[in-house]
């Protein structure tokens, strides 16, 4: 989609293109955004306005029911998403909540103490995090969502992709619960497999493995880089070739780092807000985790990428992509079911088995996996039930 072309030039059309909400690139509006403020007395909820003037007003009904300095506002922990606070100088019980995310960045930008409470430990880790949320701030504000989040991502460092990919870990262990297949020899087959690819796509970081007893045909990858295989798509395939073009597809989007820029794009204000609060092994995050990995959509053009990342691997390898495309074919049908998770994501099946059936070449270099380590991988959840 044309919302992450680097090429957009004015904020206007990156704004207008990109999936950000009306109003999310635009600092100026959060004063209109209601948000929920306690009175700490009753437990009636006041639809405020939040007025972002030498203090923070709260206004109900055009008139002002409290003025909290930005001074004495502390964050205190919320729901996921939304930005709770309090005031020091306020009733003790008093609390606002802020979903807004242009809202919660004005609030960021102007309250500086807000993490005074908790996270102390964290802060210095996150200093230069936190400077560069500030600029990512002025950026979003500035060309929008998508365009900042293009220009972002090369920044982020990959330890901090290791992070997030270990956050959405948890969250995949915490959804397929026991439902890692251990088997020994299977699993050093798809370890096996993976390390060729990476070394064929010249990717420099280690890329952990593993197969997950799921009858849903799909493959995916974590930022940082864990490949998660599900049986589901296994079963599904007839030789290692088939799974070694799904898979490299998963580490050109890992390589290209699709997934950060996706979860920059998603979560855009909030989770960058996060980054700023020290926030990011917290709640903020994590639902922006979730959704590039179940939600994930990524643009044309990464799709395209990650194809020719496929297919560039593949012949490096003396091997054929055409194998991949016939097993995704094989799932889809030529309509298309767009139920399935790996189609979800991945549209136009049709047209990419004939892009892969023209990038066909004779096999010139060695089998992936010998028949007996084909065999391990394909059994490899035998042992563990699918639920
Ligand atoms: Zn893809």
């Amino acid at each position: 989609m044309a919302s992450t072309s680097p090429d957009s030039d004015t904020a206007s059309d990156a704004a207008a293109a990109g999936q950000a909400a009306p109003g999310e690139a635009a600092v100026a509006s959060a004063a209109a955004r209601p948000a929920t403020y306690f009175d700490g007395v009753t437990n009636r909820r006041h639809v405020v306005v939040l007025r972002f003037d030498s203090t923070l007003e709260l206004i109900e009904d055009g008139v002002a029911v409290a003025t909290w300095p930005y001074a004495d506002l502390r964050a205190v922990d919320g729901a996921p998403g939304t930005l709770r606070l309090k005031c020091v100088s306020a009733l003790p019980l008093a609390r606002l909540e802020v979903a807004d995310p242009a809202a919660q960045a004005e609030i960021g930008m102007r309250a500086r103490s807000l993490q005074v409470e908790r996270g102390r430990g964290q802060t210095g880790r996150i200093v230069a995090w936190s400077l560069a949320a500030v600029a990512s701030i002025v950026l979003i504000v500035v060309f929008g969502v998508p365009l900042a989040a293009e220009r972002l991502t090369p920044l982020v460092p990959l330890s901090f992709e290791r992070r997030l990919g270990g956050m959405a870990d948890n969250q995949v262990r915490a959804i397929f619960g026991g439902r890692t297949c251990t088997d020994a020899e299977g699993d050093a087959a798809f370890a096996k497999l993976v390390e060729t690819l990476r070394q064929a796509g010249h990717v420099d970081m280690a890329l952990p493995t593993e197969v997950l007893a799921s009858p849903v045909p799909n493959a995916f990858a974590l930022p940082g880089g864990r490949i998660y295989l599900l049986n589901g798509l296994l079963q599904k395939a007839e030789s290692a070739d088939e799974i070694a073009g799904v898979i490299a597809h998963e580490i050109g989007h890992v390589s290209h780092r699709d997934q950060t820029r996706l979860m920059l794009q998603r979560g855009g204000m909030s989770f960058l807000v996060g980054l700023l609060f020290g926030d990011v092994t917290g709640s903020t995050a994590v639902i922006f985790v979730t959704r590039s990995l179940f939600d994930a959509s990524y643009t044309r053009d990464a799709e395209q990428s990650a194809d020719a990342f496929a297919i560039e691997t593949t012949h490096t390898l003396g091997r054929s992509p055409a194998p991949m495309g016939e097993l995704l074919f094989r799932i889809t049908g030529a309509q298309g079911s767009h139920t399935i998770g790996i189609l979800m994501s991945h549209p136009l099946t049709e047209e990419r088995r004939e892009l892969m059936r023209r990038e066909d070449r004779p096999a010139t270099g060695p089998e992936l996996l010998s028949a007996a380590e084909w065999r391990a991988l394909k059994t490899v959840c035998r042992s563990t039930a699918a639920r």
